[in-house]
């Protein structure tokens, strides 16, 4: 990798942070900012919107501080189905027992216990499996009606109120979003947040409809969880602008051992279709109580940069953990780590396609090629819509992309984006400017020395997405020493 791989942070992949009780603090929100975060998420199945709606404004005041964009992931709790309430809070479920679940509403025992679902009990069949509580417990469906399932109880343990259900082997007829989720969206849009992410997806249709009520107004990230989703991953990939391999569900709804398979299969078609990948979950999990990582939540961690993931995410850790900023310290070092291996980009690019047949994506290729050759600074992309910077992401290249935008919401979302650094604001004025300004957008950025090229990729006119259809080649400090 090219020596002047000096971006914002020293490495290309992104870290999320989850807020939490442990970091909502102005304070925390810098440090964890400092250690090397560069998203920050809003878990929305937990605190208020006043709690959200503070910590917004804390990173947005943070932004102008630093002068750079910083990104705002909300993520919606979307349907998560849980079991109604118990006599005594809880009851103990012995293995082989007979186990009713049904509509009426009182308290439950270790008999039988209400489940505020018709919609499972609609679409539930004999043979298939119940799981309570992350998978704690596990329920197998004997016989069932449209208010009602016998089961038996095939991993028992404590069932207590409110606890979560997941029934990995039915679609089910659920909306993509609750009232909850509706009124929780227009509230974090309202608040200018950058990416939406949508809990069980289970169709492309769901995230359809979150792409209307989105409109355009935040990128567009679905959670992959649910077994349907895998049914069709290539159609929701598509349809999103980012996906998430939401390991903490999916290792539920899945057996453990095709965690780590999906996980390559879902990094994959995002690779192939140019959609920033999440991969979140249990990353640093020890770091809850403990200064330090595992060994193999380090290589955890080190498999998905490996991969070439655009980010990688903390949840508890920075949430409610002892050690939030050691926590996103730890996860900056394993990445700057991986990113300086020398056969990082090759074990990253194997398996690279070959571009799509389209003008863009040639033009974007070229450009890789270019920089790689004339060993370039930079790539400087401009952008309004950050679709040519996406493009310039996708190829992977060995040299760091500049990202030059006059919107501020697009140099927000490509926070996320594997390699970018966004620089934002109204710097063009005529096309003849833009090798100036490229040049000194590198300077300001510290990336380059004089007689080093930068190639320049634009979509002209400005302004029309997805238009990537130059590309150019300037020298910094003057004219070309190369020719
Ligand atoms: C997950 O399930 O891995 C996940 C990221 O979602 P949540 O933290 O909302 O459960």
């Amino acid at each position: 990798m090219n020596d002047t791989h000096m971006l914002h942070r020293g490495r290309s992949a992104k870290i999320i942070a989850t807020l939490g009780p442990a970091s909502r603090s102005p304070d925390m929100i810098a440090a964890l900012y400092e250690a090397g975060a560069d998203v920050f998420r809003l878990n929305f199945s937990h605190g208020s919107h006043d709690d959200h709606a503070q910590s917004v404004a804390t990173i947005r005041a943070l932004e102008k501080t630093v002068g750079q964009p910083i990104t705002i992931l909300m993520d919606l709790q979307g349907p998560k189905l849980r079991v109604g309430t118990f006599k005594d809070g809880s009851a103990v479920l012995q293995q082989g027992a007979a186990f009713r679940l049904d509509l009426d509403k009182a308290p439950g025992d270790a008999v039988r216990a209400n489940l505020p679902h018709p919609e499972i009990f609609a679409a539930l069949k004999p043979g298939a499996s119940l799981l309570v509580d992350d998978g704690h417990l596990r329920l197998l469906v004997k016989k069932c009606g449209k208010d009602f399932a016998e089961t038996e109880v095939i991993i028992g343990g404590v069932i207590s109120d409110r606890k979560g259900v997941n029934v990995p082997d039915v679609t089910l007829p659920i909306p993509a979003m609750t009232p909850k989720d509706k009124a929780d969206l227009e509230f974090g849009l309202s608040q200018g947040v950058d990416w939406v992410a949508l809990s069980f997806v289970q169709r492309p249709e769901d995230v359809a409809e979150v792409r209307a009520a989105v409109a355009g107004r935040a990128g567009v990230l679905s959670k992959l969880e649910k077994p349907a989703a895998l049914d069709q991953l290539d159609a929701i990939v598509a349809l999103s602008d980012s996906v998430m391999v939401a390991r903490g569900d999916l290792g539920v709804e899945m057996p453990l051992e095709q965690v780590p398979v999906l996980q390559k299969r879902i990094v994959r078609s995002c690779r192939k279709q140019g959609k920033p990948v999440v991969v979140a979950t249990q990353m640093l999990d020890s770091m809850i109580k403990s200064p330090v990582p595992t060994r193999a939540e380090a290589s955890d961690v080190a498999t998905a940069i490996y991969d070439g993931v655009d980010a990688v995410m903390l949840s508890a850790e920075t949430a409610a953990g002892m050690f939030p900023e050691r926590s996103v310290a730890t996860m900056h070092r394993i990445i700057c780590q991986v990113e300086s291996d020398p056969f990082y980009l090759d074990l990253m690019t194997a398996g690279h396609l070959a571009p799509e047949h389209s003008s863009p994506a040639a033009i974007t290729v070229a450009a890789r090629q270019i920089a790689h050759t004339l060993n370039a600074a930079a790539i400087v992309t401009f952008t309004s819509s950050g679709s040519t910077t996406l493009r310039a992401a996708q190829e992977r290249p060995d040299v760091p992309i500049l990202c030059i935008t006059p919107s501020i919401n697009a140099g927000r979302r490509l926070g996320l984006v594997w390699g970018v650094r966004a620089l934002v604001g109204d710097f063009i004025h005529s096309v003849d400017d833009i090798g100036d300004v490229a040049v000194r957008a590198a300077q300001r950025c510290g990336i380059g020395k004089d007689g080093q090229a930068l190639v320049i990729t634009a979509g002209m006119p400005f302004g029309k997405v997805g238009s990537t259809n130059m590309v150019r080649v300037v020298w910094i400090g003057g004219e070309t020493k190369a020719g």
